[in-house]
């Protein structure tokens, strides 16, 4: 894949990047080896103050980088401004928290004396550089939700982004240096993702994290396993939307247009797969495909615009042959089930029922605006029909009985169940998976830790 900006509401290819080439590589490698030593021994308060910069400076940059990554990748021009702001509020959170999430913890005087030491304490120790390997579909957030909590901890990071936000990632770093972070905290590594093996291999990186697909996420896993080298994982959802008899309907239809389509259906928090109980079903189809059929697509620039292009043509591919899957076993089309004439990597928002185990659709993810509706007899049935899928990001309930509440924590296999609204991330909630949706978490104290030495230090 070339490392280029092509827009993806016409096709044109507006810039493209020479990949760094090997001394360029191994000059940042040492870059950040170098910067580790000495940036490990900052206060939080010093990085606290430059993240706090670099959340202002990104509030000034919020209407032109909002521009930049709509261009990059096709995402309603609002939703990227709400997406750059969200990223300084994290920024702020982290700059806020950090030194109170990794504060030296005392285990128990009892624990302590039953070890024979006069005092012990566990030390949050950063590890050094590490790798982050980031898809296209949030170019900002996916990057920040590491790097804030990254850099707090005293790590430096290197970016490998993905090779179709070539913009968004250049600016990146220099958004850190303008921060006044020095030049090795943050850097970004314009290269292919076969350049990525031989990096992770580096003894210099000492862990990788990792937003995307599922043979991206295996690659790199496999080799940070062989490497011996802590991963996080963040991969693909099909995220369950439960509907109970007793929900609002109108307003779990109207939410469920926004879980659904928000990011031009390509987020891996998305609701995608909706389940609804026999009794409701045919309100809330009724009004669920009204609310997919008015929404505004087009030109992802205009502020009024509801659904974009998908990012890529493969993309828009992949989502157009799961549909056709589905349509040919069986599946009935309640509206959408094509793309519009026209230029771009458009496709139009899509609802299919009748969907059943045998179909692609039921299984992988789809990367776009398409749902899929289901009838469940019961609560027993709809966790059936939740938990029947490879991935376990999130789950959406809606109920407003309280015994349903229980049987739905306790058995839906997934990182988070969101009741009465659509998952949503924030930076003091954690955020990751189960299943194949990945492993480990980000966000919150969870996700700050993930990357530190957990030290016990012993005095006798
Ligand atoms: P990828 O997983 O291919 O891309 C994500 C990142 O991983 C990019 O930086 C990419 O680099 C890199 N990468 C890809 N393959 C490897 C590898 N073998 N070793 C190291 N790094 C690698 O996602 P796609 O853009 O191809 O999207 C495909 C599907 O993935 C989507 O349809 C969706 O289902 C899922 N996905 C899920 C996301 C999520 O948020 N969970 C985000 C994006 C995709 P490069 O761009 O250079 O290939």
């Amino acid at each position: 894949m070339p490392i280029a900006t092509v827009n993806p509401a016409n096709g044109e290819t507006l810039k493209t990047y020479e990949a760094m080439d090997e001394q360029e590589i191994e000059r940042r490698l040492q870059l950040a080896e170098a910067t580790f030593r000495t940036y490990r021994t900052t206060t939080f308060d010093e990085r606290a103050r430059l993240l706090h910069r670099a959340a202002d400076l990104l509030e000034e940059d919020q209407q032109d980088i909002a521009r930049v990554m709509t261009t990059e990748m096709g995402k309603p021009v609002q939703q990227a401004r709400a997406e750059a702001a969200k990223c300084a509020k994290a920024m702020r959170w982290y700059a806020d928290h950090a030194e109170e999430l990794l504060a030296d913890e005392e285990p128990s005087a009892s624990d302590v004396k039953d070890s024979g030491a006069s005092h012990v304490r566990v030390r949050y120790r950063p590890l050094g550089p590490v790798l982050a390997v980031m898809p296209w579909n949030f170019p900002l957030w996916q990057v920040i939700r590491f790097a804030a909590p990254a850099l707090m901890a005293g790590n430096v990071g290197l970016l490998k982004h993905a090779s179709n936000v070539p913009q968004t990632a250049l600016y990146l770093e220099d958004l850190f240096h303008r921060a006044g972070f020095t030049e090795g905290t943050f850097q970004t590594l314009l290269i292919g993702s076969g350049a990525v093996d031989e990096i992770l291999r580096d003894e210099r990186v000492k862990a990788a994290t990792l937003t995307g697909s599922e043979p991206a996420g295996r690659a790199v896993a496999s080799t940070a396993g062989e490497m011996i080298k802590k991963t996080v994982l963040e991969l693909g959802g099909s995220d369950p939307f439960v509907v109970m008899p007793s929900a609002d309907i109108d307003r779990a239809a109207k939410v469920a247009v926004t879980a659904r389509v928000q990011n031009n259906g390509q987020s891996c928090i998305a609701a995608k797969r909706f389940i609804v109980h026999t009794d409701v079903y045919d309100a809330f189809a009724e009004r669920f495909t009204a609310g997919m059929k008015a929404l505004k697509v087009g030109d992802p620039m205009a502020d009024d615009t509801e659904v974009g292009p998908l990012a890529s043509e493969q993309g828009l591919r992949d989502l157009e042959e799961l549909v056709d899957d589905a349509v040919r076993s069986g599946a009935q089309v309640l509206c959408g089930g094509e793309r519009p004439d026209g230029p771009g990597w458009y496709y139009t928002p899509s609802i299919l029922a009748g969907v059943t185990r045998e179909m692609r659709i039921h299984r992988e993810e789809a990367f776009g605006p398409v749902a899929t509706l289901y009838r469940a007899a019961d609560l027993d049935e709809a966790v059936l029909i939740a938990n029947d899928s490879p991935f376990g990001l999130s789950s959406n309930v809606w109920t407003r009985d309280e015994a349903e509440v229980d049987r739905f924590v306790r058995d839906l296999e997934a990182g988070g169940v969101f009741f009465n609204g659509m998952t949503a991330s924030h930076p003091a909630f954690p955020f990751g998976g189960v299943k194949r949706s990945g492993y480990g978490r980000e966000l919150s104290g969870h996700g700050i830790r993930e990357f530190c030495n957990i030290t016990t230090v012993w005095h006798g």
